[in-house]
């Protein structure tokens, strides 16, 4: 599409939200811990590149621009698909290295993964990163010292928190939107996984299982809300595994297996027609950290 056509896309509130993607394999999963071992991982059938190649021409035929959080194990095992990431314009972004739940670890743990993940896929990309996502939005209260070790480890954004009450994640008292932290030993901007909020409870919009579970009309209607009501960019995410129906089935409970496979054949379509309804850019764009990327 030429960039007189992306003009002319729908932009509630002239609003550019951010498309974001948490690049990992079907079997990285934080809800399949308890069948899958971190040992085990060589074992499976890698589906990362093929899904990934999917979303990045699902995004080239829409002409949008969007921040890959990159598995550092990814990164190292595929250092070619993070080199086509960068090349086709996207940010390149840490989303640690072994996805491992920050409230699992030690701080030092933590510090060796996003180190280790960081070298990785700036080794792979041949660019800074700038941005991280924790596995499972596990910045939670309890492991709020995992921001101060990121801006150590030299991250200039974070968007791990996620406004919300859930079983394994959630600060729901957290600021909504884009914010800068200040810390003891500098700053990180925030950039929250996006909600709206209704008679004073927040609740999520735009990703993963919420979008694949739930009517696409109220991904539609939330971000519209945000753009037009509060005048703010939402952060859409989604993983490359959400697109691939014939992804091996994994021995999990009821209640995991509808979470992670539900709708997954429609998952590509429902892309679509958002990457049409609304404007995309990177989380860098909307933060307008873009310089910073190009230095
Ligand atoms: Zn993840």
């Amino acid at each position: 599409m030429s960039a007189a056509g992306d003009a002319m896309k729908p932009s509630p509130g002239g609003i550019v939200n951010a498309m974001t993607v948490d690049v990992e394999d079907y079997f990285h999963v934080s809800a399949f811990d308890a069948v899958v071992s971190r040992a085990g991982w060589d074992d499976f059938d890698s589906r990362v590149t093929r899904n990934t190649d999917r979303m990045l021409e699902l995004f080239d035929q829409a002409n949008v621009r969007a921040t890959f959080f990159v598995l550092g194990w990814v990164a190292d095992k595929f250092p070619a698909l993070v080199r086509r990431i960068g090349s086709a314009g996207h940010e390149v972004a840490s989303h640690g290295y072994h996805h491992q739940l920050l409230y699992m670890l030690t701080p030092k743990q933590f510090r060796e993964d996003v180190r280790a993940a960081k070298r990785a896929i700036e080794d792979a990309s041949g660019r800074p990163v700038l941005g991280y996502r924790a596995p499972s939005y596990s910045v939670i209260e309890s492991s709020m010292w995992a921001i101060d070790v990121l801006i150590e480890e030299g991250h200039v954004y974070d968007s791990s928190i996620f406004p919300i009450h859930h079983h394994r994640y959630g600060i729901p008292a957290a600021p909504r939107h884009a914010h800068v932290m200040q810390r003891p030993h500098g700053t990180l901007v925030e950039m929250p996984a996006s909600t709206v909020r209704i008679a004073g409870v927040n609740l999520p919009i735009a990703g993963g299982g919420y979008f694949r579970l739930l009517p696409y009309g109220w991904a539609r209607w939330g971000i519209r809300r945000v753009n037009l009501v509060e005048g703010k960019p939402v952060v859409f995410y989604l993983h490359p595994w959400e697109l691939d129906p014939e992804q091996p089935r994994m021995n999990v409970g009821a209640t995991t297996r509808i979470r992670h496979y539900a709708g997954l054949r429609q998952t590509t379509q429902r892309l679509r027609r958002l990457l049409d309804d609304f404007r995309f850019d990177s989380v860098a764009t909307v933060l307008k950290l873009v310089q910073e990327v190009a230095a």
